[in-house]
């Protein structure tokens, strides 16, 4: 059984803990502070056997060169598109990830859009995604268009819809307040945020999401809603034709909101 936790680090970043009963080994997703790893590593006895990054920012990045001095055996994955120093295995889509330690392998997928070599990790019924998909929100488009980010989000809404959703950042409150705007009558959005805000009272994390949920109250995920496309065009203030277009009014509009 592989058990996933969070370990905390800056205001509101997640970074995932994999690890396995049968063994001591762990890998972490996206150490950009590398002591809040050591400690949680050190306190439950395991041993750093791999990292897996998703793209280059230093939220994500910045604990690498520290912990290689720790545990300098584990092996470092990460995208082949982006200049990463230290990473030992380039990968890209198509590409897998045999963490043999802990039973599991990841398929790796190109998600362009937040930066230009995203990668996220789809394995054991999980997803690793990095800053593509936030629950109830996306990355903002740093380095790709919103062509590239709604091919890349409608490539992750193709997985199984039980697919548990690991995204890097604690952003569900903020983002229903946004998706409110979009879909002020979506039930399951109110129903989310209710939920959300008793697992943050009581100092949970909302994360993981599933896809399924996700498709029910993300407006990133809904470009194809009526309702969702009205409210765009609203913004926008003219016809949007594409799903791109549509996705690109919603990141513009979120995106005057909130900085
Ligand atoms: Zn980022
Ligand atoms: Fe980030």
């Amino acid at each position: 059984m592989l058990n996933i936790s969070p370990i905390t680090a800056f205001s509101d970043n997640y970074i995932w803990l994999l690890s396995s009963k049968k063994s001591t080994s762990a890998v972490v997703v996206d150490p950009g502070d590398a002591l809040p790893v050591i400690v949680a590593l050190e306190q439950q006895d395991l041993e750093l056997s791999a990292i897996l990054i998703t793209h280059h920012h230093v939220d994500h990045t910045g604990g690498i060169r520290r912990l290689l001095m720790h545990y300098p055996s584990a092996t470092v994955y990460g995208p082949t598109g982006e200049h990463i120093p230290a990473i030992d295995q380039p990968l890209k889509e198509g590409d897998r990830v045999c963490l043999e330690d802990l039973g599991v392998n990841f398929d790796v997928l190109d998600v362009p859009g937040h930066t230009a070599g995203h990668i996220t990790y789809f394995g054991a019924g999980a997803l690793f995604c990095g800053d593509a998909l936030f629950s109830v929100g996306c990355g903002r488009l740093f380095e790709g268009t919103p062509e590239q980010m709604s091919a890349s989000l409608a490539k992750i809404a193709a997985l199984p819809q039980d697919t548990k959703v690991y995204c890097a950042h604690e952003y569900t409150l903020d983002n229903i307040g946004f998706a409110k705007w979009v879909e002020p009558d979506n039930p399951e959005l109110l129903a989310r945020e209710d939920e959300a805000n008793a697992q943050r009272q009581r100092g949970e994390p909302t994360l993981p999401s599933s896809l399924g949920q996700e498709l029910r109250v993300n407006p990133f995920l809904r470009t194809h809603i009526p309702q969702v496309k009205q409210a765009a065009e609203q913004f926008a203030d003219r016809e949007l034709d594409s799903v791109a277009e549509i996705f690109g009014a919603v990141r513009e509009w979120k995106d005057s909101r909130y900085d």
